[in-house]
């Protein structure tokens, strides 16, 4: 089950079925509203199970002749939900943007699905919630974004306690070589230029301003069960090594690959076993180098809010991630300033008490007031 099949994950994933028909069969596939593409992959794929989380575009695709007879069509987010139990699934892929596949996710993991997740911000905004169902469940989390994939494979096989820390990259995104100076004119269309990944808008915004990492680590302290301090980043410009994990004795392991998301996608699926990928691997005889360096958080606040949250706890990171996700779509439709986003971030923090929830239903009360303290800012930035 593929939700979020028509976005750049989406598409990845596609690729990796399409590569292995004796091993993976989609059965279901979700977007928002953009029904004619989703039409061309049920075709393509032989799917029957067909999701649209915007009420518009489930109408319009139900009248719109372009799926097979036979197919549940299905809409909202109770659509969504329903696709994430059906029963032919066994693996339920979440590649949503946003905080939208929280509930779908939650759903398959108390049908018993293994949750493929693609969506950092899902962890973000309930991690404490996510990984107490999946561990009550017995359910297996499989990170797809890079970098957790990354870490999932150097974990293999060593005790928790040998872990002294993980380092996830970051290749510094479309500025990292600008002056200071001229951030102030990056314009949308330059922020969606990503200099080594093909990814969704809101994420290759997200990769300059760093915010991409702060999600990341605090999306891995939920993963792997870290503390705050042991979750670190590094700035390597060429995204070949994903991440480096430090053991307790000083070494560390590292895991390299093209910067492709077909990667980590294949293994997340179909994980243990290792078949031929869809792309070339590294090619060791060409000459390439591999460059690390500190990250300077004066450049890239966002990171260094991300941290400050991990180390709070409580609803920070969810006040955090609403109100980075209104801040960058206000930035994409051209209403606020680039260097706003880290003030309204800021601001948004600044505006609300922190607490530990008891409940996934405070998270949520605490994610929409984030968002409407975020908002509200938008007209003073
Ligand atoms: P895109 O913007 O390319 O695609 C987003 C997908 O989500 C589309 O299929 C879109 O449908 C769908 N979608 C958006 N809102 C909803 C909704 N409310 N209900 C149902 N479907 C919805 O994003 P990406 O593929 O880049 O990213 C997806 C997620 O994966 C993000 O959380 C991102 O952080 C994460 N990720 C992405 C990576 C990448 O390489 N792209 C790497 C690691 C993680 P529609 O087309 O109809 O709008
Ligand atoms: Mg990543």
């Amino acid at each position: 089950m593929l939700l979020g099949a028509t976005g750049s994950i989406g598409e990845n994933t596609l690729r990796v079925i399409a590569a292995h028909p004796d091993k993976l069969e989609l059965v279901g596939v979700a977007a928002r509203s953009n029904w004619e593409k989703l039409a061309g992959i049920a075709r393509d794929f032989g799917v029957r199970h067909v999701g649209l989380y915007d009420e518009n575009a489930y109408l319009a695709a139900r009248n719109s002749g372009a799926f097979a007879s036979g197919t549940m069509l299905v809409g909202g987010l109770s659509g969504l939900i329903e696709l994430a139990q059906l029963p032919e699934a066994d693996i339920v892929l979440v590649a949503v943007v946003g905080t939208t596949g929280l509930e779908p996710a939650l759903a398959a993991i108390s049908a018993g699905k293994c949750l493929a997740l693609a969506s950092k911000e899902i962890l973000v905004l309930a991690g404490k919630f996510v990984m107490q169902a999946a561990r009550e469940r017995g359910v297996r989390l499989l990170p797809v974004d890079s970098e957790h994939n990354a870490v999932f494979q150097c974990l293999e096989g060593h005790p928790a306690a040998g872990i002294a820390r993980i380092v996830l990259t970051a290749s510094g995104g479309a500025f990292r070589d600008w002056p200071a100076e001229k951030l102030s004119s990056v314009t949308p269309a330059d922020a969606v230029k990503h200099p080594n990944w093909a990814m969704g808008p809101k994420i290759t915004v997200d990769s300059s301003t760093l915010a991409n990492k702060g999600l990341e680590l605090i999306e891995a302290q939920w993963l792997f069960g870290l503390r705050p301090e042991q979750c670190t980043a590094v700035l390597h410009p060429q995204s070949i090594v994903h991440c480096l994990v430090e053991f307790t004795d000083g070494a560390m392991l590292a895991q390299l690959c093209p910067p492709s998301m077909t990667f980590p996608i294949q293994h997340a699926l179909l994980h243990p076993s290792r078949p031929p990928g869809v792309e070339t691997p590294l090619d060791l005889t060409r000459l390439f180098s591999l460059e690390f360096r500190p990250v300077d958080e004066h450049r890239y606040p966002l990171l260094r809010l991300a941290k400050a949250t991990m180390e709070a706890g409580g609803v920070a990171p969810a006040i955090y991630n609403a109100a980075n996700e209104i801040a960058v779509a206000a930035f994409l439709e051209g209403q606020v300033p680039y260097l706003a986003i880290p003030h309204i971030v800021e601001h948004t923090l600044a505006s609300i008490r922190n607490f530990e929830p008891a409940e996934l239903a405070g998270v949520l009360a605490t994610d929409a007031r984030a968002r409407q303290v975020a908002r509200a800012f938008l007209s003073r930035c």
